[in-house]
């Protein structure tokens, strides 16, 4: 019998699980999968850390949860600088005055003001119905059309006048020549990759791999006084409501026998003539002179059971869905439901963290 059993090896659940531990629980970990650190899992091929669930920059502002993953393993000063390929021409992300030059030839943040002003006037759009109007109304016309219509479409799969404006409103548009993806305070990738992060967090804990809380639930249910459950939240049920839908990855990633084929980590593809979005080159993550190279092509994907789960589809059909699944799992009090799975969120790396300790503090501070 455990204090605490953790349904899920990712982010959330070992955060949970060490600092619950750490205070004189008792805890058992399991994952379905044959390995842990969830999506963030990083594997070594000829030396190099490969993301296998897609590349994962760790960057945050908050300060606890920045010290509190230092604790573990160093983190190295990566700096996440994409560039966008569009008609065979490359491009500074996120948008700023470097893509403003390559766009336009502009040489001061007047000029690309004015640009862009001029561009968002003659759209004429005062509240953004969608991400079309949204994308016109931050940047103007020439930006939406070189740098994200295409991509946007690959990625989800539908026209973006049929998307929400949430999905583009944590892109940064800069006047200076900064090409730093993120405002956060603080940046990097763990030295090493993130597996080595999450073992840390899990030195000492037991963990079972390959098991499946859902087809061994009857078994699993009376091992532990309580339960954190970071799985599929409409699983959890058997889908009582009906499924919640996803937008799903496919990866192609092959070894390379040259040192160094793209020159930086991420390189996104615009044009609709690639099907993939992006090519990842995984050892620019930490600076590797390795002779080889991986890299991986991310082909954007529809989902169906028994493909993984990538990004949440926050539409209204799948927040209404959403909530009643919610009302329910509120109801189980040997249940607790945190992670982006069983919250159903777009949750980054810090936010899981951070949501971890607040759950592990309220459950300490009840006994
Ligand atoms: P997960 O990592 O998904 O862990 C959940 C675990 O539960 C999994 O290991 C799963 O196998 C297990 N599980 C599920 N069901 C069961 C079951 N029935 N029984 C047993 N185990 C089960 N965030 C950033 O901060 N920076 C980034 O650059 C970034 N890039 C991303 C890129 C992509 C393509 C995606 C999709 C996400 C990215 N994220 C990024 C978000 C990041 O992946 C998440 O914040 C983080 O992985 C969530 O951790 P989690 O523990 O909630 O979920
Ligand atoms: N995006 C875009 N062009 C790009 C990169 C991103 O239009 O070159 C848009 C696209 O709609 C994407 C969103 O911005 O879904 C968020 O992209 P980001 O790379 O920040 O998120 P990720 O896919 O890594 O979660």
């Amino acid at each position: 019998m455990y204090n605490y059993l953790i349904v899920g090896a990712g982010l959330f659940g070992a955060t949970f699980a060490n600092l619950v531990k750490a205070a004189g629980k008792s805890v058992l970990v399991i994952d379905k999968r044959n390995h842990i650190a969830g999506n963030c899992y990083t594997e070594n091929v000829e030396g190099i850390n490969v993301h296998k669930y897609g590349a994962h920059i760790f960057h945050t502002s908050n300060k606890n949860v920045w010290n509190y993953v230092n604790s573990f393993v160093a983190f190295n000063r990566y700096t996440n600088s994409p560039i966008a390929k569009f008609k065979d021409k490359l491009y500074n992300l996120p948008f700023n005055m470097n893509t403003f030059n390559q766009l336009w030839g502009v040489q001061t943040p007047a000029e690309a003001m004015a640009k862009i002003e001029e561009q968002r006037h003659q759209a004429n759009i005062t509240e953004p119905k969608n991400l079309e109007e949204q994308a016109r109304a931050l940047v103007g016309g020439d930006i939406y059309e070189a740098l994200i219509k295409e991509y946007t479409e690959k990625q989800w799969g539908r026209k973006c006048a049929e998307l929400p404006a949430s999905i583009i409103k944590r892109l940064p548009v800069r006047f200076t020549f900064d090409n730093n993806y993120f405002n956060d305070l603080y940046q990097g990738i763990p030295c090493g990759g993130y597996t080595a992060l999450v073992e840390k967090m899990l030195e000492g804990i037991e963990v079972r791999l390959n098991t499946d809380f859902i087809t061994s639930r009857n078994d699993l249910k009376s091992v532990a006084d309580k339960i954190i459950y970071t799985g599929p939240i409409d699983e959890f049920f058997n889908h009582l409501f009906g499924k919640l839908e996803y937008r799903s990855l496919r990866f192609e990633t092959e070894t390379l026998d040259i040192p160094n084929y793209q020159g930086n980590a991420v390189v996104n593809y615009i044009d609709s003539k690639y099907p993939f979005t992006r090519i990842i080159e995984h050892k620019h993550f930490e600076f590797g002179s390795q002779p080889k190279t991986v890299i991986t092509r991310e082909y954007p994907d529809s989902w169906a059971l028994g493909k993984e789960r990538f990004y949440t589809v926050n539409d209204e059909r799948n927040s209404n869905l959403y909530t009643k699944y919610k009302a329910l799992a509120e109801q189980q009090s040997k249940y607790v439901f945190g992670g982006r799975l069983a919250e159903y969120k777009y949750y980054d790396m810090d936010d899981v963290i951070e949501s971890a300790m607040n759950l592990a503090k309220k459950e300490l501070a009840n006994g």
